[in-house]
């Protein structure tokens, strides 16, 4: 698939320098990405990852284009090695993927911010990461994307701050293993903001793992808009290449 794209290029070498700072810190005992004894993610798997560099780095849309859809930021395609870090880092316990993928995230964050004007210019830009299902919750015992984000606000700073204000309603699936219509019913109106008051006219960054049909990015995105956010924006850690025809952002 071909996404549709405003700006900025980029090659493996940011991919590289993204993650060069980030593993090595602790020494686990085998690559997530191919099991190999050593580092988090060995130098194979990194090579490999600096090849699923998305070509250009503005904001991406799925296609079809979710209504509303304000555009999202993202930094590898998820295929092949990436693909397997995540999982491993979701479903396989591997927390030690944390800083490496946080600050593949927290690349995208900052483009995410920059694509929308005046966005963070008198508070702190909030991250709100895109909420588990109670069930995953249940399965994993904890919440890997606010673990990640949390980790990606240390690595921004003071301009951010996390705001885990989105919750799941209860019966809603896993969104893993449903095709587009099931994403989008499964989601109808699943989520809502615990605290209105938190996100209020404040300016939010929705952050998740993998855009695949947007549904889910669309679905906390209504919802932070319906209690009152002042602007939305998306960032993700990779994108899905899907094999339908990709449109343009009507931007
Ligand atoms: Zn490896």
């Amino acid at each position: 698939m071909r996404w549709a794209v405003e700006t900025d290029l980029v090659d493996g070498a940011l991919i590289s320098r993204v993650l060069s700072s980030a593993v090595d810190l602790v020494l686990p005992l085998s690559c997530a990405g191919c099991s190999r004894p050593g580092p988090s993610i060995c130098p194979s798997c990194r090579a490999e990852l600096a090849g699923l560099a998305l070509p250009q780095l503005g904001t991406v849309a799925p296609s079809p284009i979710p209504p509303g859809w304000p555009g999202c930021t993202g930094t590898l395609r998820y295929a092949g090695v990436s693909a397997r870090l995540m999982k491993s880092f979701k479903d396989g316990g591997r927390r030690d993927l944390t800083g490496p993928l946080a600050r593949l995230l927290a690349d995208s964050v900052g483009r995410a911010v920059t694509a929308v004007p005046h966005m963070g210019l008198h508070q702190p830009i909030l991250l709100v990461p895109i909420p588990s299902s109670p069930a995953a919750v249940r399965l994993r015992g904890d919440r890997p994307m606010l673990v990640l984000t949390r980790r990606v606000a240390t690595i921004l700073g003071p301009a951010v701050a996390v705001a885990p204000a989105l919750s799941m309603a209860h019966g809603t699936a896993d969104q893993a293993g449903l095709d587009r219509a099931g994403r989008q019913t499964n989601l109808r109106s699943a989520m809502r903001v615990r605290q209105v008051e938190r996100v209020q006219g404040r300016d939010c960054v929705l952050v998740d793992d993998v855009l695949t049909s947007g549904a889910t990015l669309s679905e906390g995105q209504r919802a932070l808009q319906a209690a009152g956010a002042r602007r939305v924006g998306m960032a993700v850690c990779m994108v899905t290449q899907r094999r339908s025809a990709a449109l343009a952002l009507p931007l």
